[in-house]
Parts: structure tokens; sequence; C-alpha cells
């Protein structure tokens, strides 16, 4: 049987769990997703006809408090991977250590061929069916792959109107005119540079000059593009599903930004050398971000990668097979369950704003999203050295992440007992 991204996710559980002494049976209750549900439904589309949608809410663990976790909508989703990417969340909000429990959510189908009506009313229809497990005290999803912040409209809109009330708190990453937060939408990316920053103080170095090529241009990838450029970093390749551009003088990412805007793929920036997404991996860079899908950085590719390091804005784009390669040639992957935490982190901030109606301004989000990143990375890489004092240096920052994220879900697990 093929190995599902599912099974990569319990396989990465296990092995950081053997580094811990947790004993069987809550190894056996953190290796399972708590809950899952499939919802299958009909949506109204624009010529008349009616099609059926499937879409999953799968809820890993809630010892730590309610699920937390974004809802994809594209024609890859399936059950095992909402559950992996569920379970990738409890990890996450456990390492920045903010108060939730791991969740997720998709739906299968192809956001790109339909109209603004047709995703209205799939949004709607999805929200209502996954209403009897999701609520702001529950289960508070967010975006993800192809959902942004006007599907998160749709989204507190429809159960508001189940509940009678503006229901903000039952969903984050919502536009700022509705209880969405400042800060949000470049949050993930934010906390891919505070964390690249963290990791080449500790060797005494700094962004500026430093190269990166970036895998994906939506939300994580295009911010990290502005941001990492404004840092002092020269970005010299970027792409999205349809291709890319490398060129070693660096990219004008304002350009980038444009293209972007206008709906134009980034294979079309005129000055550079055409890439593919798989290609776009193996360039030339100091610091390689892989902000697209899972399952990127394989076996097959993994020793040609040329980064010293890689910052996971994606969820998941490393093989277990590929962090073995990439740690014994000396390459640092931050791992995505810190890396990319920043955009949970900010949506707990908005969530904190919208329990308290009381908003921050920009400035205190990124100064509070600083403090917790940073935090985060000097609690993993304390974490690594004592892992690597007892095990020597085959453990790398993933292990250590997991490490600091299992203990943490456990210790809450232990003190709240077993149920009854
Ligand atoms: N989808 C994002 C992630 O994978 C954000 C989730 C959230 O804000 O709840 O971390």
């Amino acid at each position: 049987m093929e190995r599902t991204i599912w099974d990569v996710a319990r396989q990465q559980f296990f092995e950081a769990a053997e580094l811990t002494d947790l004993d069987d049976d809550l190894k056996e209750i953190l290796s399972q997703c708590n809950r899952d549900l499939t919802v299958r439904f009909p949506v109204c589309m624009d010529d008349g006809s009616i099609r059926v949608f499937e879409g999953y809410r799968v809820q890993h663990n809630q010892a730590r408090g309610p699920t937390k976790g974004g809802i994809r909508f594209s024609p890859e989703v399936t059950l095992d991977e909402v559950r992996a990417l569920a379970m990738w969340m409890t990890w996450k909000t456990a390492v920045v250590k903010i108060p939730y429990g791991g969740a997720k959510g998709g739906v299968i189908c192809d956001p790109h061929n339909m109209s603004l009506g047709e995703l209205e009313n799939l949004t709607r229809r999805y929200a209502t069916e996954i209403s009897i497990i999701v609520g702001r005290e529950k289960d508070i999803p967010a975006p993800d792959v192809n959902t942004n912040p006007q599907i998160m409209a749709w989204f507190m809109d429809t159960l508001s109107m189940r509940s009678g009330f503006s229901d903000t708190g039952v969903v984050t990453g919502k536009p700022v005119e509705i209880g969405g937060s400042l800060g949000r939408l470049d949050a993930t990316s934010r906390g891919c540079l505070y964390v690249a920053e963290e990791a080449l103080r500790e060797r005494g170095e700094t962004l500026e000059g430093k190269t990166v090529a970036i895998q994906g241009f939506g939300n994580a990838g295009s911010f990290a593009a502005s941001l990492f450029a404004r840092a002092g970093a020269r970005v010299v390749a970027v792409c999205d599903s349809q291709g890319g551009v490398y060129n070693s003088s660096g990219l004008d990412v304002d350009r980038l930004m444009r293209l972007k805007q206008e709906s134009t793929t980034m294979a079309e920036y005129p000055d550079g050398d055409r890439v593919d997404p798989k290609q776009l991996l193996e360039q030339p860079c100091d610091i390689l971000i892989p902000a697209a899908v899972e399952d990127q950085i394989t076996e097959a590719n993994a020793d040609r990668i040329q980064a010293r390091i890689v910052v996971e804005a994606a969820n998941g784009p490393t093989t277990p097979e590929a962090d073995r390669i990439l740690n014994e040639r000396g390459v640092t992957v931050l791992p995505d369950v810190l890396a990319n935490a920043g955009g949970v982190t900010v949506s707990y901030f908005e969530w904190v704003q919208d329990l308290g109606s009381f908003f921050w301004d920009e400035e205190r989000v990124y100064r509070e999203l600083k403090r917790v990143m940073t935090a985060a990375y000097r609690d993993m890489s304390a974490e690594l050295a004592r892992l690597q004092g007892l095990h020597g240096p085959r453990i790398n920052h993933r292990q250590a992440a997991y490490v600091l994220a299992i203990q943490r879900v456990a210790r809450a697990t232990q003190l709240r007992g077993i149920y009854p």
C-alpha cells in the first residue's frame, strides 16, 4: 500500500516519541485523531446544476485547549491529508505555547474553476455542515491553501446567522473590518523571518546579502519574498505551481508582487532563467523556503539541495528520508511546526482580541509575535542541544521541536487524566 502523508505524520510522531519517556498508552492516544468528520453536501452552481462536494474537519487533540487549524480548498484534499495537517497543528500550537489543540479542514474542489458566487455557496454550506463540531470555544478554523479573508468572512457570517449574534471569535483570518487582526495576512511569513534571523544569529550571521529561493507564491511565499527582501536578503528564485524564475543577481520583489496582483504566473517574470517548481528547490541559494504543499523535498532530490538553511513555510514539505539526508549534509531544516507557526500565533491574537473586543495596533501584534517566535526558537534550540548531548548529532531540529511539543501535550493529558 502506498504511504500517505498521514503515515508520514505518524512516523514523525513515533520517532520523536522514542526520544521521550512517554509510556505506550500516551503514545497510543497522541498518535490518533480524536474526531474525523466527513461531510457530503450539495451546492447550486451558476448554470443551475447541483454538485455534491466532499469535505472534512478533523480534530486531533484538545488537551491544551480548543482545537485550531485552517481550511483548504483543493482537488488534492484527502481525509488522510487533513488528519496529518490536524496532528501537525497540535505540535505547532504546543511549540509556540499557545493554548490550542490541533485541527484541520478541507473540501475537495477546484476553486480556480469556480465563480465567486459558487465559492460563497460552497463555503456557507460547508460551514453549516461542520458547525456541529466548530465553535469559538471548541474548534476555530482559519485560512489555509486557497482560502482567504473573504472566505473567512462568509464562514463567520454563516455561523453568526445560526447563533443569532455576530460571532467573530468563531474563525480567524477575517478581514480587519469585521474582527480580523492587523498583521494576520503576513504573519506566517513574518514568523519565518523571525526564526530564520534567530538561526542566523546563533551562527553569528545576519540576513544581509543572503540569497533566498522560495517555492510557492501564495500567501506565505509572496509575503516571505517581500519581508526577507526588506530585511536585507536577496531573493534569487521564486515560483508558483505553473513555474518560476531564477536570477543570481536578484529579483525585483515589487514587480513579483505586481504580477501576483494581476494573477500572472511567476514564470512570466521577464528577467532570468525559467525554473519549474521542482527545479526551484535545487537552485543555488543560502536559504530555501518551501512555501507550497507537502512532499516536495524527498530522498529523490535532498542531496541536490544547495541551501544551508531550509525554512518550512509550507506544512510537511520534507519527508523523513529527506530530513535524514539533509541532516547528514549539515543542512539546517527549521521545521514547519516552528517556522510557520506565526500564522496560528497571530490567529490566536485575533481570537483574544475578538473575545475581549479590544483591538491592538500593528506594532503590538509584531512585538508579541516576535516574542512568541523567538522564545519558541530558543526552547527548540535548548532541547536540540539536550537531545544531541544524549543521542549525538543525528538528532535534528524537527525532532527537537516535536519532543518539546509532545511533552507539553502529554503533560496536559496527564494533568487532566483519562475521563471517566
Ligand atoms: N493554516 C495555517 C497553518 O497551517 C494557520 C492556521 C490557523 O491560523 O489556525 O498554520
